[in-house]
């Protein structure tokens, strides 16, 4: 399988270059030349297997030659090794049509985990063959960065540098990421909000020079290898529910579009996928986006579910290419438009295009905490708040009764206590994996926010290129 720019103007590359490379060259993402399918036969031959095992068949057209099958089978057993339900991830009844599918139960307690024990593991095995050296550096509000540290602690071919603003990520976000000793791990409490971090690192990759003497990589949604690995659970869930023989509907609390995304693409595949709702909270870019053809930035307004407050969703350009039947040429004027004017209309006709895989809901906090009182009053579950935002909109859309919802649990509500206290008056008890955090020895080193600072720190101590 090949690997092509959805802006047309980067070379096609192979599964290994196109996860090492991440964003293509072109400024556009890499999507598959062609989306690989399973007949219904293929797709009722996953029933009972293992998740390490269904992921390896998922994978296999897209690793193509990169792996050798048992290598692939054998990344895919350790990666979800590390999980802490046998399931990987595993489905819990609600009522008769609605379900949760916990993807939890990993390393750092949100569903970043299932990509990124992946992607760590793909990045050092490509990167050992070739003795190469990689940097990653990123901005965190939280989630992802405590994920790419525990997929990446330890390796040999991997320095990561994670910049999080000092003072403003939850404390048990900061020790998840901060008590992690390893010396290839790099905190730094950057003194300046989240948009000042996340500026650092923009123009530490627009930096040519510093970039390529430090092989600087990103570990954010847009490497597809991240979004294959979440492909796997839309087929591990359906399989369970009765697909092929049952269409099944997925409820996904959504922010850069990454993991909705994958759902479609199991759907392009040949799973039969009702309806895709995308959920966000009230910043609702992709719900103007998928309802109204509004496809405009404004400004983030802080919610109790903060990897959802975001203002542009980076995987929506892989949607727009399909939708744009694939004319990479259009679409990168589409996208220069969108970079300058921060604004972009769908035209009726693309909006129905969309609509015949996608319907989207705005979820405000009075519905977020309605839904999650439901869940605890109806089935004595306790979610987490962006959780609660995709069973607030499962639970509100307009589907044939027979059809199953699955809404996507993508974070342990032990991890945001607060709001799931304030919301239904009890905590979560915090998993045995992390209950010795608040313990635990921490690392970190605090900076200014300028660029000098920072590109000393990193400077200082990661590989050069050879
Ligand atoms: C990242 C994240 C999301 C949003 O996922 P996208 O792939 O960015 O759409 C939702 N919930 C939680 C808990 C997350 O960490």
């Amino acid at each position: 399988m090949r690997y092509i720019s959805t802006r047309g103007e980067a070379p096609a590359l192979g599964f290994e270059a196109a996860t090492l490379a991440g964003l293509a060259s072109d400024g556009g993402l890499y999507v598959p030349d062609a989306w690989p399918t399973l007949s219904p036969a293929d797709i009722a031959a996953l029933a009972g297997l293992s998740y390490a095992e269904t992921a390896a068949r998922i994978l296999t057209p897209f690793v193509g030659d990169a792996l050798a099958q048992a290598d692939l089978r054998a990344l895919c057993e350790a990666a979800y090794g590390s999980f802490s339900h046998d399931a990987v991830t595993p489905l819990v009844q609600l009522d008769q049509r609605h379900w949760l599918l916990e993807l939890f139960h990993g390393p750092t307690l949100a569903f970043k985990d299932v990509a990124l024990q992946m992607l760590g593991l793909l990045f050092e095995r490509f990167l050992s063959k070739g003795d190469q050296h990689l940097t990653i550096v990123g901005a965190t509000s939280g989630d992802t960065g405590s994920a790419a540290i525990a997929a990446v602690a330890d390796r040999a071919h991997i320095d990561i540098f994670m910049l999080h603003p000092l003072g403003r990520v939850s404390e048990v976000q900061r020790r998840q990421m901060t008590t992690v000793l390893s010396p290839n791990v790099h905190n730094i409490a950057i003194e300046g909000d989240f948009d000042e971090a996340q500026a650092l690192v923009k123009r530490m990759f627009g930096d040519r020079d510093f970039s390529q003497r430090f092989q600087l990589s990103a570990v954010n949604s847009i490497n597809w290898a991240r979004l294959a690995a979440q492909i796997v659970y839309y087929f591990y869930a359906a399989v369970r529910l009765g697909a092929p023989a049952r269409d099944i509907a997925f409820a996904v609390p959504t922010g850069n579009f990454g993991d909705v995304f994958a759902g479609y693409v199991a759907k392009r595949m040949g799973l039969p996928v009702a309806r895709l709702i995308v959920a966000t909270n009230v910043n609702d870019i992709l719900h103007r986006a998928l309802s109204a053809g509004d496809y405009s930035t404004g400004t983030v307004t802080p919610t109790h579910t903060p990897s959802m407050d975001i203002q542009v969703s980076s995987n929506f350009e892989r949607l727009l290419f399909d939708l744009h039947g694939r004319d990479a040429t259009g679409l990168a004027a589409e996208m220069r438009g969108f970079e300058s004017d921060r604004r972009m209309t769908l035209p009726p006709q693309l909006r129905d295009r969309a609509a015949a895989d996608f319907s989207s809901a705005r979820v405000d906090h009075d519905a977020m905490v309605g839904a999650m009182r439901w869940a605890h009053a109806r089935a004595g579950q306790i979610i987490d708040p962006h959780t609660a935002i995709g069973l607030a909109a499962a639970r509100a859309a307009d589907l044939p009764a027979d059809v199953p919802v699955v809404t996507l649990a993508t974070a342990h509500p032990a991890k945001f206590g607060d709001a799931v206290e304030a919301a239904i008056g009890v905590r979560a008890p915090l998993p045995d994996r992390i209950a010795g955090l608040m313990d635990k020895q921490e690392r970190y080193a605090t900076l200014p926010a300028t660029f000098e600072a920072i590109t000393g720190y990193v400077a200082a101590r990661a590989k050069p290129r050879a």
